[in-house]
C-alpha cells in the first residue's frame, strides 16, 4: 500500500506516544480512549455497566458516527486509526453537540460593552505576556463585531478568566497534562462567559504548546455565543493545530457578527476562507506527488485523498511542516532521494517525509542557476526516469538537471511550443504513471509528454471525490 508511509508519520501528530504494552492492555486503553470522549463531547450516558453489556450496539456507534461526521472522516461507527487519532489531539473543553445553543436559540449579551477581568495568572509566562495574549485575543473578536471590551482589576465582570486545574468546582474538571486545554461558558449571569485555562499546561506566547493567545481567542468565542464550527480552518474548530497566523477566519466572521450585526468600521473586516474542496471554482497554489500520495496546496492547507479519508483530507499545512510559509507557489518530488521541494518567490525547502531538511530555505539563483530576473516560480515538477525537472515561470520553462546539478543549456522556452494547448501559464502540475497533469485556473489537463497533446481536459478538482453536481 504507497499511502503507508506518509500517514504512519500522520498518525503520530498529535499523539502522545505510548509505553510499550500489551494488546489487551492496548483494547482497554482505546476503549477508555473512545468511551471519554465521546462522553466528554457527544453526551454519550456514562453508566458504565450499561454501555460494557452493549459494547457493539446502540450508543457507542451512534455517538462516534456523530463524531466522526462532524470531524470529516469516514462513517464506520468504530474506533479506526483516524478517529482516535482525533480523539487523542488536544482540544477544547466544550461539546460539540451544545444543544442549548440550537434548543433555546442562540445565547447573547445584550449589551455591546463588555468587561473582562483576569482573576489569577499562570507561572508559566510573564504577567504582561498574559494580559496583551488575553487583549489581543478580545481585539480579534471586537475588530469584527460592534462589541467592546474594557479590562477592570476587581470585583464582578462580564467575563471572568482564570488559570485552574482538576476539578474546579464547576462540574467540568480539567485533565491534567493535554487533552482538554480550557473551557468557556456561554453568555450570561455569574459563571456564563467566564473562561477557564487548564493550568496543567504549559502556557506559551509562541509555536510551542500551547499558545495561550490562540486557546483564548477559541474560548472567547464561546464566552460570546459561538459554538464549534465544523471548518477546519475557523478558530472555533474544536481542536488545537499551531497554524503560524493567529486570525478570525471569514467563518468565525460571519459566527460572530450572525449574533452582534456588523463591525462599525465602514470597511467590513474579512478573513481568510477555507477551500471549498468540492466548489468547481476551486484552483491550487501547487500540487506535488509525495511517497506515492498526491497532495494539492491551497492557501494554509493542504489536501489529498486517501483510505480515511475516502472524500478529500484538508488540513493545515503547519501539520506536517510548522516550519513552511502559506501560499506555497510550487512544489515536485525527487523520488530518487525521497525528496519534496517547496517553492515560494525566490526562496525553496526541503523535507523528507515530515521532516524538513536542515539549512533552508535556499534562494533558487545558487541552487538551480535561475537568473534573477526570475522572482517566482509558477510550478515544477521532475520526471523520475530522466532526472530532469521542468520549471515554469510565466510563458517560459527551463529544464533542470538532478543529477549534474545545473540548468539545461538552450532554457528558458516557450511553454506554448512544448506543451502545446496548455495555455501560456500553470499554476501547478505534477506527474503520475507518465502523464503531466497541469493546473491553470479550474482547468486541469492530462498531458502525454511523448505524443505532445493533450488526452484529458478535467475540473481542477477532479482528483476529489465530489458529487457529480
Ligand atoms: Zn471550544
Ligand atoms: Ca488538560
Ligand atoms: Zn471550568
Amino acid at each position: 500500500m504507497h499511502s503507508l508511509p506518509l500517514m504512519l508519520l500522520l498518525l503520530t501528530v498529535g499523539s502522545h506516544g505510548f509505553p510499550a504494552i500489551s494488546e489487551t492492555q492496548e483494547q482497554d486503553v482505546k476503549t477508555e480512549i473512545v468511551q471519554k470522549y465521546l462522553e466528554n463531547y457527544y453526551h454519550l450516558n456514562n453508566d458504565r455497566e450499561r454501555i460494557a453489556k452493549q459494547k457493539n450496539g446502540g450508543q457507542v456507534v451512534e455517538k462516534l458516527k456523530q463524531m466522526q461526521k462532524f470531524f470529516g472522516l469516514k462513517v464506520t461507527g468504530k474506533p479506526d486509526a483516524a478517529t482516535l487519532k482525533v480523539m487523542k489531539q488536544p482540544r477544547c473543553g466544550v461539546p460539540d453537540v451544545a444543544q442549548f445553543v440550537l434548543t433555546e436559540g442562540n445565547p447573547r449579551w445584550e449589551k455591546t460593552h463588555l468587561t473582562y477581568r483576569i482573576k489569577n495568572y499562570t507561572p508559566d509566562l510573564p504577567q504582561a505576556d498574559v494580559d496583551q495574549a488575553i487583549a489581543k485575543a478580545f481585539k480579534l473578536w471586537s475588530d469584527v463585531s460592534p462589541l467592546t471590551f474594557t479590562k477592570v482589576f476587581e470585583g464582578e465582570a462580564d467575563i471572568m478568566i482564570s488559570f485552574v486545574w482538576g476539578d474546579h468546582r464547576d462540574n467540568s474538571p480539567f485533565d491534567g497534562p493535554g487533552g482538554v486545554l480550557a473551557h468557556a461558558f456561554q453568555p450570561g449571569p455569574g459563571i456564563g462567559g467566564d473562561a477557564h485555562f487548564d493550568e496543567d499546561e504549559t502556557w506559551t506566547n509562541n509555536f510551542r504548546n500551547y499558545n495561550l493567545y490562540h486557546v483564548a481567542a477559541h474560548e472567547l468565542g464561546h464566552s460570546l455565543g459561538l459554538s464549534h464550527s465544523m471548518d477546519i480552518g475557523a478558530l472555533m474548530y474544536p481542536s488545537y493545530t499551531f497554524s503560524g497566523e493567529i486570525q478570525l477566519a471569514q467563518d468565525d466572521i460571519n459566527g460572530i457578527q450572525a449574533i452582534y450585526g456588523p463591525s462599525k468600521n465602514p470597511i467590513q473586516p474579512a478573513g481568510p476562507k477555507t477551500p471549498q474542496v468540492c466548489d468547481s471554482k476551486l484552483t491550487f497554489d501547487a500540487v506535488t506527488t509525495i511517497r506515492g500520495e498526491v497532495m494539492f496546496f491551497k492557501d494554509r492547507f493542504y489536501m489529498r485523498v486517501n483510505y480515511f479519508y475516502p472524500e478529500v483530507e484538508l488540513n493545515f499545512i503547519s501539520l506536517f511542516w510548522p516550519h513552511l510559509p502559506n501560499g506555497l507557489e510550487a512544489a515536485y518530488e525527487v523520488v530518487e532521494r525521497d525528496e519534496v521541494r517547496f517553492f515560494k518567490g525566490n526562496k525553496y525547502w526541503a523535507v523528507q517525509g515530515q521532516d524538513m531538511l536542515p539549512g533552508y530555505p535556499k534562494d533558487i539563483y545558487r541552487s538551480f542557476g535561475f537568473p534573477k530576473t526570475v522572482k517566482n516560480i509558477n510550478a515544477a515538477v521532475s520526471e523520475e526516469d530522466t532526472g530532469k525537472t521542468y520549471f515554469f515561470v510565466a510563458n517560459k520553462y527551463w529544464r533542470y538537471d538532478e543529477h549534474k546539478r545545473s540548468m539545461d543549456a538552450g532554457y528558458p522556452k516557450m511553454i506554448a511550443e512544448d506543451f502545446p494547448g496548455i495555455g501560456n501559464k500553470v499554476d501547478a502540475v505534477f506527474k503520475k504513471d507518465g502523464f503531466f497533469y497541469f493546473f491553470h485556473g479550474t482547468r486541469q489537463y492530462k498531458f502525454d509528454p511523448k505524443t505532445k497533446r493533450i488526452l484529458t481536459l478535467l475540473k481542477a478538482n477532479s482528483w476529489f471525490n465530489c458529487r457529480q453536481k
